[in-house]
Order: structure tokens, then sequence, then C-alpha cells
């Protein structure tokens, strides 16, 4: 079935990691009875609106046909969208952050059991890691959804992101009204929104927007957490 519904929706996936997005889903169901990690949990609800959604940004020109690539995933909790590219993209390597350890813990299960050697798990906050020499201004995309509005989001992510690399945010509905409040948060962490990608899922609206790092972050972003989001760079 996991199949099927990817193949049915442009994007082509090998038996092997049908396979194991089949055991990420059984693991998922399991664990979600003992800690919280999806409301959703129907098996053909969490293929389209947990593991495809993840997956679209590999139908973007941007992302795919690349023989490398470094990704962040920011806020992945039960690692959406970043496990499952990484189940996806081997080539790729994966970083996958969260503030809540529970969330991380379940994570290295999955990593375990998937055999998952690409990917790398750190508990933190963004605000924090963003200043990290190791992080700050690493990779070539970094991944985020579900996790702030967009001028909040742009101060997390950009920061982690190389000098002409690209934040990927995945939005909902509420995209346009988003982008319309970022301009001031662009512009004072030099970044474009170079592309809005447009998506149809389970007759949703989905949206890719595409943003561009300029140059390397200025030293005062992100500022202290608990700052960014009371006082978000309108
Ligand atoms: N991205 C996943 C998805 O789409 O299902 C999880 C979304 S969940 C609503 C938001 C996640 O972001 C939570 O796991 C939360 O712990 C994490 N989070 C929120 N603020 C964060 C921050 N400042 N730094 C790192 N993680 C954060």
């Amino acid at each position: 079935m996991i199949k099927e519904i990817f193949t049915e929706n442009g994007i082509m996936i090998t038996e092997e990691q049908e396979e194991m997005l089949q055991l990420y889903y059984e693991i998922l169901v399991e664990w979600n009875v003992k800690m919280n990690l999806t409301a959703i949990t129907e098996y053909k609800d969490v293929i389209l609106k947990h593991f495809l959604d993840s997956a679209l940004i590999l139908k973007s020109e941007y992302f795919i046909n690349r023989k490398h690539a470094s990704v962040l995933d920011i806020g992945t909790g039960a690692g959406f969208p970043g496990i499952v590219l990484a189940i996806l993209c081997p080539q790729y390597t994966f970083t996958l952050v969260d503030s809540l350890m529970k969330r991380i813990e379940f994570l290295h299960i999955i990593k375990k059991e998937l055999k998952l050697n690409h990917v790398s798990l750190y508990h933190g906050r963004a605000e924090d890691l963003g200043h990290q020499i190791e992080f700050r201004n690493q990779f070539d995309f970094v991944v985020s959804r579900a996790v702030a509005e967009l001028p909040v989001l742009l101060e997390y992510s950009i920061p982690f992101v190389k000098e002409q690399g690209y934040f990927v945010s995945y939005k909902g509905k509420r995209c346009n009204e988003e982008v319309e409040i970022s301009h001031r948060a662009l512009e004072k962490l030099s970044a474009e929104i170079v592309e809005v990608e447009e998506y149809s899922l389970a007759k949703e609206c989905r949206f890719l927007i595409f943003i561009k790092n300029l140059s390397i972050t200025d030293v005062r972003y992100p500022r202290k957490a608990g700052k960014v989001k009371k006082k978000p760079l309108y």
C-alpha cells in the first residue's frame, strides 16, 4: 500500500524503502501508546499526512539530483520530515534536532532498528545550537514542519544554513499570510524567498517555501530562547 500511494503521487520508492517505512509505522504506533508522539495513528492517514507529506520535497528540483547534501531538521518530533527523508535519500546526511528529550530517545530506537547510520540526533533548542560552531552556517538544507510561524522559524533556521544554501519550510493553508509578515525577518537574516511550491495532498493544500541564505548570518541571531517567540522579527 505504501509504494502504491507514493507512486500515485509521483514519488518512486524501492521495495526496501517501503519495508523501512512500514517498520517505522509499526514502531511509531507501538511507542505512541507509551509516549505522546502523534495524534494521527490510522495507517492510511500516517502514510498520507506524515510520510507522503514529509516526502513532498523530493518533487522539487532544488532538493533532488545531488550526489550529496547535508540536511538538518529542526523540531523533528517523531521524525517528520527527517526520518522519512533519510529513508528515501540514503546518499544525503541528516541531522535531527528536537528540544524534547523523549522524542530524541524514540528517534534513537528508529535509527537503530532501521539502521540509519547517516542520521545524527541532537537534543536541544534551535536558539542554542544555532550559535555552536559545528552547526552554524553548516547545512546545505534546513527543513522544518509544524514548529512555529515563519518569522520565528526563519530566526531558528537561517543561522544553520550554509551561504547560498536553502531553508525549506513546510506550510499549510496559512502559508501566504505567514510570508506577508516575514519581510523584516528575511531582511535581518539576509535571506530571500526564491520559490513557493504548492502541492495538493489528501484534498489539502501544502506548500514548500524555499528560502535562500544569502550570506553568513549576523552573530546577533538567533536571539536568546524565549525572545525569538515573544518578540518575532515582524
Ligand atoms: N516536525 C514534526 C512534525 O511535523 O510532525 C513535529 C512537529 S511538533 C508540533 C513541534 C516539535 O518542535 C516538537 O517536537 C517540539 O519539541 C519541537 N520544538 C519546538 N520548539 C523548538 C525549538 N526552539 N528548538 C528545537 N525544537 C523545538
